[in-house]
């Protein structure tokens, strides 16, 4: 699944391909994703050139004249930039043609991906209004984190993967930022001390800012927008290496299910 540094790798990759062109056609093939894509968007954006390529969460929001396209790529969705007449290949769902003579197009097999349109503000979209903050932003350090497990009995790691709470940190990252601040996935999440909670924070930021810098990481069905895999997975701490040595004490890897999910950790470093 693509997470925020895959979506964020994405939108920079588009963005110089899109930000100052305009819309000439907006063609949707399939319009049942993960919510029926609205019609009228079509004529809406017709016409109207994008000013920004932005993302909120995993949400890319190309901002036009017209109003904001939201795109989420769900499960297995994946953006290229296209000559606008390249055939089209299985699961092609929408072309958004450009006056260039590019096309950008979202495949997605699975349809969990979205594509929406508001008029308005987006960041008042009911799928975006009740976010939580941005993890490469400054509103999230130390201090917020300190709040927000003050009260919850929850483990730590499935605290992190809220994203009522904390935006953008998915299943790899959430082990890769609990391993760099060195505390036990398992953990209360309101038994950790505020010099954990800076720890915490400042992992997490570390984490997804290199994931960004590389590119995202291989996951299954995951490309970059150039076509590319990324290349973090080489750079992974615990993630997905179960019985290998950790990369700092040398001890095996050790690995379990926490909410349905894997979990990666070092019972030698992590506390
Ligand atoms: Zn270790």
């Amino acid at each position: 699944m693509p997470e925020l540094p895959e979506v964020e790798t994405t939108r920079r990759g588009i963005e110089p391909h899109v930000v100052g062109r305009r819309i000439t056609t907006l063609r949707v093939h399939e319009f049942r994703l993960r919510w029926p894509v609205d019609p009228r968007m079509v004529t809406a954006v017709a016409g109207s050139a994008i000013r920004r390529a932005g993302r909120r969460a995993k949400y890319l929001l190309l901002e036009t004249d017209a109003g904001t396209l939201i795109l989420h790529l769900g499960m297995s969705g994946s953006l290229r930039v296209l000559p606008a007449l390249t055939p089209r290949i299985t699961h092609d769902h929408v072309d958004i043609e450009l006056d260039s003579g590019q096309t950008l197009r979202f495949n997605d097999p699975r349809r969990f991906g979205s594509l929406l349109f508001t008029a308005g503000d987006p960041s008042s979209h009911p799928l975006l209004r009740s976010l939580a903050p941005e993890p490469l932003e400054d509103g999230f350090d130390g201090e917020y984190l300190w709040k927000i497990t003050r009260r919850r009995a929850v483990a730590i790691k499935q605290l992190i993967m809220n994203s009522r709470l904390v935006v953008g940190v998915g299943n790899i990252y959430a082990s890769e930022a609990l391993f760099r601040a060195r505390v036990r996935p398992r953990r209360q999440a309101r038994k950790l001390s505020r010099a954990e909670c800076t720890k915490l924070a400042r992992a997490i930021k570390t984490t997804l800012a290199m994931a960004v810098k590389v590119g995202g990481t291989t996951l299954r069905d995951y490309v970059g927008a150039d076509g590319n895999p990324g290349y973090f997975r080489q750079k992974l701490y615990v993630y997905e290496r179960a019985g290998e040595p950790c990369r700092v004490c040398g001890k095996p890897v050790k690995q379990f299910t926490q909410g349905g999910r894997s979990t990666y950790w070092c019972s030698i470093c992590q506390k």
